[in-house]
């Protein structure tokens, strides 16, 4: 307990340092009792492995040179300090005042908010002397090298500290107090034979804010495997280029139809279409890529598949959806009675329909949009183009050629390359026998120089993929989130520092933005936040930090991302040679395809309101999320007791209104399905699926998806046994239309904005307005024989989301995820099918708009693919 007053004692200290280091100032004084003697203890183990080496005679010396260091350095002395030096080359101090007995390890993870004082006022005076021999020793060596390396601490610049780890490989030093506050997980000797920044993974603001300071590329691809992933490339996309080429020359010949001509002699006006624009259809909000209609009078575009619906009659008015949820107040989020609401705001019906019809004329000939709809209603449309007349076409055959003389030329090439790994392993690949129904769960480390035929194949069927321990290819750099708010704070300029004193985040249980200042934020984050009737508040950051800048805010942390990615080839965001987003020239608009952070809090039992969720969604592109740091909140009895006080209430708030609203419902729900083929068909499927719970175990590689059961059942909820931070339910494609007759029989049970029930449904999926509890998944499954992987995310590990897989994730600690989309040739097909099922969503609805433009890119990385193999087969 000497501890303790010490840190009392200098409180005022720390206020006063706590202004000048706003992020860990109010952190201090809020120090825990456990903390402080967390970080005491860790000193003062230091100190007591100097003793146990040294024993008392080194105790004594030290006391001697605590009374000389500061002025006198007489050789002798020296002499002995490089003994220390030496013999403990752990650079260990030893304790004057510590009377534990216990020893620690020296990496201690919990000693997150650091207190300058007790490194100011414990760090002893070993450390101090050892750097003044060292100095001496290279004074004597080499004068300048000490002329040119002031003392002075790498991380914060400051001279005037008192304590120092100088590195001996390069002439940095770190000062005691950086080197506890910012590099709690190393040790001091960890430090001094290599420092942060000799291993790269300095985070003072200068390294945070530095590019390419790392290599991202965790593997090199030699020509013969590009060649073959270019190969591989071209052949996936030609037939959905050749789809596209074939739209095209459908409307060219309508158009010479209707002028009289053939296709072959119609001359087509190219739009005007600066660089960095995007031509997007005026009535579907599609991107236009090529072929288009324009109005001469008004400038409405409008793209071919809505030209093609006008004429055969299908063209719907895209609707204006109206906010479907009415805010009965905080008692009703909690289960009590709503606040009377304004009877006009009372209504469920969104929809307001415009009752125009938008007809071709005989001819196949289309006029402008009526007014209603945005266009001028009166001149005819007037077929434009994009790129030069004939580019497209022309690419089409470059690109057949293309695949042609690589039939005849790869087989010369193979023998060349005859160790290459890549045909090796296909071999390997088709050996391998693996449960399908299973996700492929490979450690990083073996899937640098092994495994991409067995992400391949898995990948092609449209399976996740999880890939364990993957910040073990970073360099180590800290993904704590006060270590990249310091970055953002510090060291940007200053319009950008002040947005980051506050952030936008969501409360999941209103689904609604707050405000909320940065360091409360983060505050709440590691220990919790409640509401005032001890419920637990989940929030989670909105884009934070702003996702399209990620890359310039957070240089460094950006590219310790991409090195710890898997399965570069596809997720490299800068250079996947099988990533289709990256092949997009430079003077086109690019998609934002992160990376991106997501930062939310999370508790590990589910609360069935509120909880720190991403609804059930999916994703018109490929993407791999990496769960880099996780910080876990405990709850107290009191909070239990209130969770499950409340969770009755809640029970009692559905029944309420259910009741009224369902009865009709429950009472055919109780009856057998009508359908007897469909029964059966249900059941079968449910066997199949009930197989899929085998667990299958091949090399180790292979995650048993059983890990539902353990959510299948509130009694198990409480259970302490080690458990992933996040709660992932992944659903197959082919189950999509299931999941949707579920959630539209059942959208009442579910709560979105305000905690109100879901009243409106137009697309169950892309309105993203459910998650799925595990009752309701035990449900699902009873009904229509669905089920997910389910799966728990660890710190460290990488999940691959096909497109078009829904899925939602819940945190069951607090996350802080950095994820990054791409677009694989495999999953073309379902990026395509998406583009269709968001064109017919409602005008202002949320998923609507094509940020992917995903034809335009079939385009540019056919005719990039086709470019450099063209390159790599000549100089072969
Ligand atoms: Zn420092
Ligand atoms: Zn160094
Ligand atoms: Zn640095
Ligand atoms: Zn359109
Ligand atoms: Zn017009």
């Amino acid at each position: 307990m000497i501890e303790f007053s010490r840190y009392s004692k200098h409180s005022g200290t720390v206020q006063r340092k706590a202004d000048k280091i706003p992020e860990y100032g109010h952190k201090k004084q809020e120090l825990k009792g456990e903390e402080t003697m967390r970080c005491l203890k860790k000193i003062n183990a230091v100190r007591l492995e100097a003793r146990v080496t040294q024993g008392e005679q080194i105790n004594q010396l030290a006391k001697d040179k605590i009374l000389k260091c500061s002025k006198d350095f007489g050789t002798t002395k020296t002499k002995k300090v490089e003994e220390i030096y030496k013999c403990d080359n752990t650079k260990s101090k030893s304790c004057k005042k510590g009377h534990e007995t216990q020893k620690l390890t020296v990496s201690n993870k919990k000693r997150k908010f650091e207190d300058d004082l007790l490194n100011d006022d414990f760090e002893d005076e070993e450390m101090l002397i050892l750097l003044k021999s060292r100095t001496r020793r290279r004074r004597m060596n080499n004068v300048m090298d000490v002329g040119q390396n002031p003392r002075k601490c790498h991380q914060c610049m400051k001279k005037e500290r008192t304590f120092f780890v100088p590195c001996t490989k390069c002439p940095k030093m770190y000062c005691m107090r950086c080197v506890n506050k910012y590099y709690p997980d190393m040790s001091v000797e960890e430090i001094a034979s290599s420092c942060p920044f000799c291993r790269k993974n300095c985070n003072c603001n200068a390294c945070l804010c530095s590019k390419g300071m790392i290599k991202t590329a965790n593997r090199d691809i030699s020509d013969y495997e590009k060649a073959q992933y270019l190969q591989y490339m071209i052949k996936l996309l030609l037939p959905f280029f050749e789809q596209i080429c074939h739209e095209q020359s459908q409307e060219e010949q309508i158009e010479a139809k209707l002028l009289g001509k053939s296709s072959f002699e119609i001359e087509i006006h190219q739009s005007l279409c600066g660089d960095g624009e995007r031509v997007y259809c005026d009535h579907c909000a599609t991107s236009i890529i090529d072929l288009h209609r324009s109005c001469p009078n008004c400038s409405y575009e409008l793209c071919l598949s809505c030209c093609q619906e006008i004429r055969d009659g299908s063209i719907t008015p895209r609707a204006e959806l109206k906010f479907p949820y009415v805010n009965r107040g905080y008692d009703y989020m909690h289960g009590g009675d709503p606040l009377p609401v304004p009877c006009d705001l009372e209504t469920s019906e969104g929809h307001i329909e415009p009752s125009t019809v938008w007809k071709a004329k005989s001819d196949g000939s289309i006029s402008c949009a009526p007014k209603e709809l945005g266009g001028c209603g009166s001149a005819v449309l007037e077929l434009r183009c994009i790129f030069p007349d004939g580019w497209i076409s022309d690419l089409e055959t470059k690109a057949c050629n293309m695949l042609k003389l690589w039939e005849i030329k790869h087989t010369t090439l193979q023998q060349k390359a005859a160790s290459s790994s890549y045909t090796f392993l296909r071999k390997e690949a088709i050996k391998e026998g693996i449960n399908d129904n299973n996700i492929y769960c490979p450690d990083s480390s073996s899937t640098k120089n092994e495994g991409l035929l067995l992400f391949q194949k898995h990948w092609a069927n449209g399976e996740p993929i999880i890939v364990r321990d993957v910040l073990k290819q970073g360099t180590g750099l800290s993904w704590e989130p006060m270590v990249m708010w310091r970055a953002l704070c510090e060291n940007m300029v200053s319009e950008i520092s002040s947005k980051m004193s506050e952030v936008k985040a969501i409360d999941c249980l209103a689904n609604c933005e707050v405000e909320i200042d940065t360091h409360t934020f983060f505050k709440g984050y590691t220990e919790g936040r409640t509401y005032r009737d001890l419920w637990p508040e989940m929030l989670k950051l909105k884009d934070w930090p702003p996702s399209d800048k990620f890359e310039d805010l957070l240089p460094r942390h950006c590219d310790e991302f991409i090195r710890s990615l898997p399965f570069q080839e596809y997720s490299d965001p800068r250079t996947g040679i099988l990533n289709l987003a990256v092949k997009l020239p430079a003077h086109v608009l690019k998609p934002d395809m992160g990376p991106k952070t997501y930062i939310a809090y999370g508790i590990k039992e589910e609360l069935g309101r509120g909880d720190s969720v991403t609804k059930l969604h999916c994703d018109m592109s490929d993407a791999v999320n990496i769960l880099t740091h996780t910080a876990e909140v405990i709850l107290t009895d009191e909070q239990h007791f209130t969770i499950s006080k409340l969770k009755e209430a809640h029970r009692a708030q559905n029944e309420r209104e259910q009741c009224a609203q369902e009865r009709v419902a429950d009472h055919l729900e109780d009856r057998p399905y009508k359908d007897n083929k469909e029964h059966i068909e249900n059941k079968e499927v449910l066997e199949a699926k009930s197989m899929k719970k085998q667990p299958i175990e091949i090399d180790g590689n292979i995650f048993p998806n059983n890990v539902l059961e353990r959510y299948t059942s509130p009694a198990t909820e409480n259970e302490s046994m080690e458990t992933g931070s996040a709660l992932w339910d992944i659903f197959q494609r082919e189950d999509s239309e299931k999941l949707e007759t579920y959630l539209r029989k059942h959208s009442k049970e579910f709560r979105h904005t305000y905690c109100s029930p879901v009243e409106q449904v137009v697309h169950p999926i892309h309105d993203q307005c459910f998650y799925l509890t595990w009752e309701h998944k035990k449900k699902l499954k009873e009904e229509l024989g669905v089920e997910p992987w389910t799966f728990e995310q660890k710190l460290g590990e990488a999940v691959f989301i096909p497109a078009g897989c829904p899925h939602q994730v819940r945190n069951l600690k607090s996350c802080t995820k950095v994820a990054v989309d791409f677009v694989s040739p495999e999953n073309i097909h379902e990026c395509l099918r998406l583009t269709k099922e968001f064109r017919q969503l409602p005008k202002n609805h949320k998923a609507r708009e094509d940020k992917l433009e995903i034809k335009k890119m079939i385009v540019y990385a056919v005719d990039q693919a086709v470019k450099d193999l063209k390159d790599l087969l000549k100089c072969s």
